[in-house]
Formats: structure tokens, sequence, C-alpha cells
């Protein structure tokens, strides 16, 4: 089923009763190429790109309820790509590029818009380290803008620029950035996958990792056992617990972040504005509501909900930035588990297990980078071999000391 205007026309004169579903509803088979577990984003995404871009269909996604109830449903849903690191930013520039066109090529609407990202600046270091980004930025191609104050002020009159608390002296402004509808995202990769014959199986469970000989040969599940070549895993907060199932340890913890969204108001915010002292957050839904985010919940938990002083902490720092959101009346708040590594950065892997791949430690920004971990974990289950732009992202880079610190925090998974 393609969707276009002519098809939205059809089916509105048919009184919209011929649409089809969006995927299919399959009893597992005994035996797959790859299993992913994890029907998220980013196992989703590898699903598709690894029927796209490898032929590889025999896939079956394994999500233990339904698609778009974990982290990719529940995220603040800002894209963008304005890393430092040379490690870090050719990745998420090219899952910026695949965004770009990403609506056109899985036909479906995931409202994709390049509204652009301001990060705050407060002070003369985060000027120089948001000028020094910037520049990274430009010498790899990526596109980057510094305001200072008056430009800051003109871009987003909002702001309480001259602010006792954490005046505000300038912003780093990366214009392709934006926001994406992130339930769209895994709707559209699963009917993409599914439509070249990938399975997606919902409320089952993955319970074991049976091996033989060393090695992966399937998984045990809610549904009794299913047989892969490959298993790789995809399973954002709850990874340490899957790769347990296998007898390792990861270097994750799992903590709580989460979202709010107030009552929907006219436009007011049109871009995405972070606000580095307050580590706060916040973007204009297009139903008008203020979607915002800032810190995890300190304490580790797989839990999916949070605390209430997260709820004061946020408000607060909100507040301090644009004084006016105190008249704002908050509709929700919910939250998701988020998997920090302990370098701020990700792992696309195989693991020591033999048929074995992880994907993981997506920490406060794995929606973004939905798309290049999907067409890189997809390259490196199909190859046996890590994609280019995801060598630094290995699994015993901790052992190494070779870590990917954008932050320069050090090896403390909460503060990244
Ligand atoms: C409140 C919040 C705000 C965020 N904001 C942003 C943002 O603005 N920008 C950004 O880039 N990132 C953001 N993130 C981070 C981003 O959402 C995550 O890093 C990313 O979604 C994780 O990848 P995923 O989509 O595959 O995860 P998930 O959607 O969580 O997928 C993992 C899936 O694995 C399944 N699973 C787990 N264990 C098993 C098992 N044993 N068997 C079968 N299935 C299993 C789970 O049910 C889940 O569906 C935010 C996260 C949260 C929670």
């Amino acid at each position: 089923m393609k969707y276009s205007a002519l098809s939205v026309f059809l089916n509105g004169l048919r009184g919209n009763t011929a649409w089809q579903k969006m995927w299919r509803a399959p009893d597992p088979k005994p035996q797959y190429d790859v299993i992913i577990i994890g029907g998220g984003g980013h196992g989703l995404a590898t699903a598709y790109y690894l029927a796209k871009n490898h032929g590889i269909t025999n896939v079956a996604v394994i999500e233990k309820s339904y698609i778009g109830s974990g982290n990719v449903g529940r995220n603040t849903t800002i894209i963008r790509s304005n890393y430092l690191l040379e490690g870090n930013n050719p990745f998420y520039e090219l899952s910026l590029k695949l965004w770009e066109g990403l609506e056109q090529d899985f036909n479906y609407n995931a409202m994709i818009s390049q509204r652009g990202i301001l990060n705050l600046v407060h002070n003369d270091g985060q000027r120089d380290a948001a000028m020094r980004r910037g520049n990274a930025m430009r010498l790899h191609g990526v596109d980057a803008e510094y305001f200072d104050k008056e430009a800051v002020r003109r871009f987003a009159p909002y702001l309480d620029v001259d602010q006792s608390r954490f005046p505000i002296v300038g912003g780093l402004f990366q214009p392709r950035a934006g926001t994406v509808r992130h339930d769209a995202v895994a709707w559209g990769f699963a009917r993409g996958a599914d439509s070249r014959g990938v399975d997606i199986i919902q409320n089952c469970e993955v319970t074991g990792l049976r091996r033989e000989g060393g090695r992966v040969v399937g998984v045990e599940t809610t549904r009794g056992f299913i047989g892969a070549r490959k298993v790789a895993m995809a399973a954002a907060g709850n990874s340490s617990r899957v790769a347990e199932m296998a007898g390792l340890k990861l270097p994750i913890e799992t903590h709580v972040l989460q979202a709010f969204v107030s009552e929907g108001i006219k436009p007011f915010i049109d871009s995405v504005i972070t606000y580095s002292m307050g580590h706060f957050y916040i973007s204009q839904s297009d139903k008008g509501g203020l979607v915002f985010g800032g810190d995890i919940d300190m304490y580790n938990s797989y839990a999916q909900r949070g605390n209430l002083s997260m709820v004061e902490h946020v408000a607060e720092a909100g507040k301090t930035m644009i004084p006016r959101l105190s008249r704002m009346r908050y509709l929700r708040s919910w939250g998701g588990v988020m998997d920090m590594s302990m370098d701020g950065s990700p792992i696309i892997d195989k693991t020591p297990v033999e048929n074995l791949f992880i994907n993981c430690g997506w920490c406060y920004g794995g929606f973004k980078a939905t798309p290049a971990s999907g067409w890189c974990y997809a390259h490196l289950i199909a190859n046996d071999a890590p994609h280019p732009l995801t060598r630094q992202m290995r699994l015993d880079r901790f052992a190494r000391g070779n870590m990917l610190d954008e932050e320069g925090s050090g090896p403390t998974p909460n503060r990244h």
C-alpha cells in the first residue's frame, strides 16, 4: 500500500474503509536468519535497512510490548548533529541526512520539521566551548552559526536574556536540526520493514538466549523457542538485562528520564531551545503543546516513571529561562528507561559471544541517531564488520581506554 495524495482522496471517497493494516501480525517462524530483540526505533530501523540495503528479509523483530511503547515513543523528539568529536560528528550527520530523505524513502509522514536548535551560552567558558564545537561542525561540513546576545534576543524574544541568575550571552545555532513525530518513526520503519518481508512479533518477550558450543543459536521467548543464525540486541534501557542472559556485563547503567507536555497554546516557540545552565530543552508540537525535559532522575531504575523532585527541577529551570512558563498548565509527564554508558556514547558492535550483536548506550540522545544506528547496525550484522562511521563505538573501547566522551564528564554515566 503506497500513501499518496491520490490514495488519501480515493480512500476518503470510500469512507476510509479500504486502508490496509500497516503491518501484519505473523506467528513466529521456527528459524530466522536474524532476530532483533526490541521493537524500538533502533530495532525497527535495523530491520528496515537489513531488508532494504542488504536484501536480508528473513528477519524477526521481537518486541515484549507493542511497537513504540519504549523510548522511541517517549522522547522529546529532538534531532540534531551538533557534535564536536571526530568519532561522533560524521555519524550523527549521516543520521540527519537520512532524516532529511526518510519520509520519501519509507513513504510515511513522520512530520520532520527542521526548525533549528539553539544551545544557549551563559559565560565565557561556554562561549569558547560553543565556538569550538561550531568550528568542528563546520570543518565536517555541518551547518553551525554563533548568535551573540542581541541575535539571541531577536531570535527568541520570549527568553529572559538579562536575568540575574544565568544571563544569556549567546548561543550556538544549527538551522538543520529540529523535531520529528517520534511514534510515526516507529510506525514508518515497521511498515517499511514489514512490506519487505520482516516479521514484527509484538507481545513476545525474550526470556533467554540459547547457546550451543559458545555461539547463540536462538532466543527463548514467552511464545517458545525461535532459532536464528544471528541475534541482535536493540533493547535500549533493558540492554543490561538482555545481555545478562548471555552472561555479559555491560558498561551501562539504566536511569529514568522524564518528559512533559503542556496544554496547547498558539504558536509561541518556533525552534528547539536548550538552556545549558539548568539542563532544560523545549520545543512546541504541531498541536500547540510545549514539549520539554531536563536531567535524568539520578538513581538506577527500570521503572518507566519518574520522581517529583525532578519535576520541580525541570519546571524551575524552564521558568528561569522563560518566565512566562509559570502561567502554563502542564498536562502530562512520563518516563523512559535510558541506557547510560560510561562515556556518554553508544556501542554498536559484535559481542564476545559468537553470533550475538549489541546496540545500546544511547543515553539522552538516541532518537536522533535512529536512522544512522539502523543503517550502521544492519551493515555490521550483514557484513560481520563494523561500518566505518562506528569504528569508535566498539564495546572494548573501555578496556582499551579509548573513550568517546563528547561532554568530557568522565566515567560517570549519570553525568552524560
Ligand atoms: C523522556 C525522554 C526524552 C528523550 N528525548 C530525546 C530527544 O529529544 N532526542 C533524542 O535524540 N533522544 C531522546 N531520548 C532518547 C531516545 O528516545 C532513546 O535513546 C532511543 O529511543 C532508544 O532507542 P530505541 O528507540 O530503540 O528504544 P526503545 O523504544 O526503548 O526500544 C527498546 C525496545 O526493546 C524492548 N525490549 C526490552 N527488553 C526486551 C525483551 N527482553 N524482549 C523483547 N523486547 C524487549 C522494549 O520493550 C522496547 O520497546 C529521550 C528519551 C526519553 C525517555
